[in-house]
């Protein structure tokens, strides 16, 4: 897929196009209804949401979670489903980034009539991500995202769930599932590629918020396209801790083999969706969701994984 300059006309009518899909190009009109079929198609495809539902969006206030937050209540008063919904954001303190996003949502929020909630790292443990990295980096070698991703996996999971939402919707899109197989390939993680797909989990638990990608089929440049053409406001800014992360090496190694070879990602979540069954499969059969003996919120282990860098702090 690429962007067009003003050479070639849509597909589907005369106007001028806008972007060049595989099955052809696209205007601006039938690009946007080309994304928001996909996104429904995926919805009702995988069975994400049900009229009893209570949904949280978990948002950062970065485009795909604007995307999501958009097309979910879009999707919602298009099937006249009843479903209460509220975006929930977690201020894991970064300063010069974080509090950007927030206010983009805020304002966005405000703008569509979306209930934001916000939780921070500072309440909830006592530090900032900014605060809390050297100390657990020193001890442990873990980088910022590592322990990012297990401060927001705990906190949108506890607080959708204190919420009272059954489903728990996240802005994925396809370049970042087909970098999550590939990292769990590289690091022989069946277990946790066993909970990706457009809805997470394997199994129902009381004190698990199910998952849900509604963005999954849609890449990362369709998904900055939409942004753009609809005019959300955001500021397509990085956080500063991106580019340190194994995410980010992956991410460039697969955009490169994207461009040398087209549709690299896409082949990546059609064989993952076949595979996706089994890997389930297995994972029901071994895997047990214990509960923290600390925070009593569900772990893999006795203690999970935010109470373990806890500890590690306040022995830092
Ligand atoms: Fe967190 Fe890393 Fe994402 Fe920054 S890049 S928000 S530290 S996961």
């Amino acid at each position: 897929m690429w962007f067009l300059g003003d050479k070639m006309n849509c597909s589907k009518c005369n106007e001028k196009a806008v972007i060049c899909l595989q099955h052809g190009n696209l205007c601006k009109q039938h690009f946007l209804n080309y994304f928001e079929e996909k996104v429904f198609k995926t919805i009702k495809k995988y069975q994400l949401i049900d009229r009893k539902d209570k949904i949280c969006i978990a948002a950062s206030g970065g485009k795909d979670s604007l995307t999501v937050l958009y097309l979910v209540k879009k999707y919602l008063q298009k099937n006249r489903f009843n479903c209460d919904l509220f975006a929930l954001i977690i201020d894991e303190g970064i300063e010069g980034y974080r509090e950007h996003t927030v206010k983009d949502l805020e304002s966005f929020c405000k703008k569509n009539e979306i209930e934001l909630k916000q939780v921070s790292s500072k309440k909830e443990f006592g530090y900032t991500l900014d605060e809390a990295y050297p100390i657990v980096t020193k001890e442990t070698k873990k980088k910022p995202c590592n322990i990012c991703g297990v401060w927001r996996r705990y906190l949108i999971n506890k607080y959708a769930r204190k919420n009272g939402a059954t489903k728990l919707v996240t802005g994925h899109n396809l370049d970042d599932e087909a970098q999550a197989v590939i990292m769990n390939l590289f690091k022989a993680n069946t277990k946790l590629a066993a909970h990706l797909g457009p809805m997470s989990g394997v199994q129902e638990h009381p004190l698990f918020v199910r998952r849900i990608k509604p963005l999954y089929l849609c890449t990362e440049k369709e998904t900055r396209l939409y942004v753009i053409l609809k005019g959300f406001e955001v500021k397509f800014t990085e956080c500063p801790y991106a580019q340190e992360g194994y995410r980010a090496q992956i991410r460039d190694m697969l955009n490169d083999f994207e461009q040398k070879y087209k549709g690299t990602k896409q082949g990546i979540i059609n064989s993952f969706l076949d595979l996706l069954p089994l890997l389930k499969e297995k994972e029901n059969e071994t895997g047990e969701i214990s509960i923290c003996e600390k925070c009593q919120e569900p772990a893999n282990q006795t203690v999970c994984n935010a109470c373990k860098i806890s500890e590690v702090i306040t022995n830092g």
